[in-house]
C-alpha cells in the first residue's frame, strides 16, 4: 500500500495523477467525505460524497480503515471496501490522506510506504487561492493546519518537495517503483 500525504495545496492530487500514468499497477482508493462537491467532481470518482448521517452510520459499522474530521468540520475516511476492491483486482492501492490519517494507516499497516509531499507555505497559499475552491476563511484554516502538518514531515518514510511537477512526479515514481519491487 502506498500512502501519499501532506498539506492541502501541496499538489498531492496532481502528482498522483502523473504517478498513475507511469505505474499502471496502481489504483487509488476513493475516499468518502461529507464536504460538498466542487464543480467538475463526481460521486464515485473523486470521492464518495456522503451525508453526515450516513458517514456516521458507516463509521459505527466499522466500514472505515481510518477517518478524520478536517477543517470546517468536514469528515473524510478510507473505506475498507475500496482497499478490498483494489486487492481483488490485483492492484497496488494508493491512498491520498491528510497527515493524521496517514499516521493512523502507518500504525495499522506497518508495511505501508508513506510519502509526504511538501511545498513552502507561500506556495501552498498561492495554489489554494488560484484553485479558488474554498472560501477565504477556509483557505486560512487550511494554511494554519499546513504549518502543523509540515512539522510532521519527518514522521513519514519519504519527503518529496513539489517544486516542479515533472521533477517531483519523477521522484515520486522512483520511490513507488522501488517500493513495489521490494
Ligand atoms: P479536499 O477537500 O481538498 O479534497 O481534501 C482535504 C484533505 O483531506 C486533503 O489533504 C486530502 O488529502 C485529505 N483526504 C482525502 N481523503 C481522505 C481520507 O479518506 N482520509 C483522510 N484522513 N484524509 C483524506
Amino acid at each position: 500500500m502506498i500512502v501519499v500525504t501532506g498539506p492541502s495545496g501541496a499538489g498531492k492530487g496532481t502528482l498522483i495523477r502523473q504517478l498513475l500514468v507511469r505505474v499502471p499497477a496502481l489504483a487509488v482508493a476513493i475516499s468518502a467525505t461529507t464536504r460538498s462537491r466542487r464543480v467538475g467532481e463526481e460521486h464515485g470518482r473523486e470521492y464518495w460524497f456522503l451525508e453526515e448521517v450516513e458517514f456516521a452510520q458507516r463509521v459505527a459499522a466499522g466500514e472505515f480503515l481510518e477517518h478524520v474530521t478536517y477543517v470546517s468540520g468536514h469528515r473524510y475516511g478510507t473505506l475498507r471496501s475500496e482497499i478490498a476492491r483494489i486487492a481483488a483486482a490485483g492492484g497496488v492501492c494508493v491512498l491520498e490522506l491528510e497527515t493524521e490519517g496517514a499516521l493512523n494507516v502507518k500504525e495499522q499497516i506497518p508495511g505501508a510506504v508513506t510519502i509526504f509531499i511538501s511545498a513552502p507555505i507561500p506556495e501552498l497559499e498561492r495554489r489554494l487561492r488560484d484553485r479558488a475552491t474554498e472560501s477565504a476563511g477556509e483557505i486560512g484554516e487550511r494554511i494554519d493546519l499546513a504549518r502543523l502538518q509540515l512539522d510532521q514531515a519527518a514522521q513519514f518514510d519519504h519527503i518529496v518537495l513539489n517544486d516542479e511537477v515533472e521533477r517531483a512526479a519523477g521522484e515520486l515514481t522512483g520511490i513507488v517503483q522501488r517500493a513495489i519491487r521490494g
